[in-house]
């Protein structure tokens, strides 16, 4: 199929952004890194009157240290995030979960404020910022407001995000030394949108796990936060009646609808077998020392 007729202008600044994006109300769209949006509308999924080109603003550009954390600015793209030095001393979860993103060339064009406003609910970086606890910052002609990422996905390929908003930039807490975070997938192929898949922040006190958040992808219509999974890990020793444990309370936190690789009960096991990988990975994990 081919895209539906559409207008094209290309952002100057941000106010000019805002401005066309409250003029054209839900007929438009904004245009990041395109990964996404060009093929929703080959597949005519989205037929927009006008895509507003945001790929070239400079407000939504850089990744800079502030205090205890760190500000990725939407327009950063995926292989943006796998190189940056600041990333990988901070907020490294970022670093590991960019191989597992689509390939190169799409990592070269996609951006971090297009995977988070698509909000594939397989996707890598809507599970980091929630098992992060990272803040969603969207910006439209009536100012900025902070989401937290916990509250930014709302269903599927639906965001907090209202139409006249644009992500501007995430902001992430900087890891300290007792921190650890781990992301892994199963997926048919490498750079397949994951069957299932797991991001585990932590802090780890030898083989004891405290206050771990876990978030899984690819099991329901966005990322959930397994919180029971979490209680149950929560200031144990982490072995194997404890995993035992969190998997009997990861079955009641997932709901997992059936998808084009499974039934729930595959979903299930996949995520089951996740979190016992996930606990193993983080309590061998170096500590590399940070903050
Ligand atoms: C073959 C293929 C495989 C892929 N595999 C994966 C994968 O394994 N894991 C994964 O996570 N992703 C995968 N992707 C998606 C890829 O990561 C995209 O780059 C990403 O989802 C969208 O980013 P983008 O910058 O290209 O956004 P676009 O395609 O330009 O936009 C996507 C949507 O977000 C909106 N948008 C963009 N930027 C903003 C902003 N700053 N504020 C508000 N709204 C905005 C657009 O209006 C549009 O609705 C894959 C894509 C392809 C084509």
């Amino acid at each position: 199929m081919k895209a539906p007729p559409f207008g094209y202008v290309r952002a100057n600044s941000m106010d000019h952004a805002f401005r066309l994006l409250a003029e054209y109300g839900e007929g438009s769209k904004v245009l990041a890194g395109g990964q996404s949006l060009l093929a929703t509308l080959a597949f005519r999924l989205s037929e927009p009157s006008l895509l507003i080109d945001i790929s070239r603003l400079s407000e939504l550009a850089g990744i800079t240290r502030q205090d205890d954390f760190v500000r990725v600015g939407a327009g950063t793209t995926h292989t943006m995030l796998g190189r940056d030095s600041l990333i990988q001393a901070h907020v490294p979860l970022l670093n590991d979960a960019v191989p597992y993103i689509a390939h190169t060339a799409i990592r070269n064009r996609g951006t971090i404020g297009g995977a988070l406003a698509f909000a594939d609910p397989a996707a890598e970086l809507p599970a980091c910022c929630v098992a992060l606890d990272a803040t969603i910052i969207a910006g439209s002609s009536r100012g900025e407001r902070r989401i937290r990422a916990s509250a930014f996905f709302v269903g599927l390929f639906v965001t907090a995000l209202e139409p006249d908003e644009i992500i501007i930039a995430v902001e992430f807490p900087v890891v300290r030394t007792d921190e650890r975070s781990v992301l892994m997938e199963i997926a048919r192929r490498s750079g397949d949108y994951a069957m299932a898949g797991v991001a585990l922040w932590a802090r780890v006190d030898g083989l004891v796990l405290h206050a771990p958040r876990v978030v899984f992808f690819g099991v329901d219509d966005r990322p959930v936060l397994a919180s029971g999974a979490g209680t149950a890990l929560d200031g144990k020793r982490a072995d194997a009646a404890t995993v035992e444990l969190a998997q009997t309370a990861l079955d009641r936190d997932l709901d997992p609808p059936g998808d084009q690789h499974g039934g729930p009960a595959l979903k299930r096991q996949l995520a089951r077998t996740l979190l016992a990988r996930a606990v193993a990975q983080i309590l061998t994990q170096d500590k590399v020392a940070r903050a």
